[in-house]
């Protein structure tokens, strides 16, 4: 299928998902008191938001070869009896989408996130990406895109406490949010409200000749990038404004224009990025007219299952920026040393 025909329904489950998980971090702290642990707001979200994304895939694509999901949650642990309170936040989670829903039929949609990655084209998943952002009370996403060929054709990120206004702080969640959507050469578009029946609006990276001052976006979690190549980096391209936000949204800041630049300098070699933390984001921010690749400057490869084995962390930049980036990290040689 194409990815235009595939675009609508992406766009109905992340914004269903979207309508979940935003009624879960707002409610974050029932969850956590009901099970006397501070995970498990975001482990109800996540699964109940892999359960209504893959349970729309399969409603509106019924050939199985359509609705191929690879998702970051695995629903084996939760059928033990120690998970019942789990279970059962999860599925009160589903029914505010569908009231009607049985346990075993939300545990069946998780499990279907389980799918082998095929040439003939799959989608993956990160249901909340940005857990930790999640459960701070600020920014996360959700993530769904479908590669075929070792390609991404089609992303749609829900960013549900993103600020259409870009004037706005990003700390604090917007009460409306966004949604990102491209497909492979029909640009980016952005939903406000997280709003599919919306009209969007196009947006685009920043244009070669306004960039002044680089404005950096990097993650807000030390452990997930090294800061300090970071700002090496930037510092020898004349410095710039550091943005730490949580999640694959940052490919969205990029793609809107709001930053120039998300730059995740690894700090190992052992860390394979993940598909799903980057499928999305990667083709939202290149149909904005950005460039991403690898710190190499090596474009990323979605051929290799579930991991980015033949990368190393991610450059998402300006296309004036890019190559700036690439030729700065190689002279100053930046890049994981352990
Ligand atoms: P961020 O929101 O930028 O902090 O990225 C969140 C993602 O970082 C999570 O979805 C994880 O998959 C990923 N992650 C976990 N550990 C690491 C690590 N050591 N280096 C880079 N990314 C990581
Ligand atoms: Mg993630």
């Amino acid at each position: 299928m194409s990815p235009e025909a595939l675009l609508p329904i992406a766009l109905e489950a992340v914004a269903a998902a979207c309508g979940i998980t935003r009624a879960a971090q707002q409610s974050r702290e029932a969850f956590s008191s009901l099970t006397k642990d501070d995970r498990s707001p975001v482990t109800v979200a996540d699964f109940a938001s892999q359960a209504v994304v893959s349970l729309i895939l399969q409603e509106r694509l019924p050939n199985p070869a359509h609705h191929a999901l690879i998702g970051e949650e695995d629903a084996a642990e939760l059928r033990t009896p120690e998970q019942a309170l789990i279970r059962e936040g999860i599925v009160q989670l589903v029914r505010r989408w569908k009231p009607t829903i049985e346990e075993s039929e939300v545990i069946d949609a998780i499990d279907a996130g389980n799918s082998r990655p095929s040439s003939a084209g799959f989608w993956t998943l990160d249901p909340i990406d940005g857990t930790k952002g999640f459960l701070r009370g600020q920014q996360f996403a959700i993530a769904l895109a479908w590669i075929q060929g070792g390609h991404v054709r089609l992303g749609v990120m829900g960013c549900p406490g993103l600020p259409v206004d870009q004037s706005a702080p990003l700390d604090h969640p917007d009460p409306d949010g966004v949604i990102y959507a491209a497909c492979e050469n029909g640009g980016t578009w952005e939903y406000p409200d997280c709003d599919p029946l919306a009209s969007p609006m196009r947006v685009v990276a920043r244009a070669p000749g306004s960039i002044q001052r680089i404005r950096f976006c990097g993650s807000v979690e030390k452990a997930h990038g090294d800061r300090s190549q970071a700002g090496q980096l930037i510092d020898s391209l004349g410095g710039g404004e550091a943005i730490a936000v949580d999640s694959q949204c940052k490919y969205g800041l990029v793609a809107r224009g709001q930053a120039d630049v998300y730059l995740r300098m690894p700090r190992t070699k052992a860390y394979v990025e993940k598909i799903w933390d980057h499928a999305a984001g990667s083709i939202i921010a290149t149909e904005a007219g950005a460039c991403v690749s690898d710190i190499n400057g090596k474009p990323l490869d979605f051929s290799c299952g579930s991991g980015l084995p033949e990368n190393s962390g991610i450059v998402a930049a300006a296309p004036e920026l890019h190559p700036k980036l690439i030729d700065g990290i190689r002279e100053l040689q930046l890049g994981p040393k352990i």
